[in-house]
């Protein structure tokens, strides 16, 4: 489901994130084209994350300009694809689909 592009840029950010989980947005546009749109994860603890409102709110605006759809929120793990408790609350919350990347090899 997700392009060897995507992971690849995924991976990427993974390695500059010192132990953060990444998160950000599958976008895709009219050919199927995947991109990684990366957002800051804000929360200040290990294994979680958080993306503000106003990070969301810009993904919106750049997706409507470029004409891409918004597939789905992704965010990784270092240990496991098992959503937390938090994950939880939040995916059920949100009518974006939600999509775990793990780097545990
Ligand atoms: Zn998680």
């Amino acid at each position: 489901m997700l392009s060897s592009e995507t992971i690849d840029s995924i991976a990427h950010c993974i390695q500059q994130s010192q132990g953060q989980e990444v998160c950000g947005f599958l976008l895709c546009d009219n050919a199927g084209k995947q991109r990684f749109y990366r957002v800051k994860n804000l929360s200040g603890e290990p294994h979680s994350f958080f993306v503000s409102q106003l990070d969301f709110d810009r993904l919106r605006r750049h997706a409507q300009r470029r004409y891409l759809q918004i597939k789905a929120l992704i965010h990784t793990h270092d240990s496991g694809l098992e959503l937390s408790s938090v994950d939880r609350a939040y995916s059920n919350e949100g009518e974006i689909m939600w999509i775990v990347v793990t780097n545990q090899k």
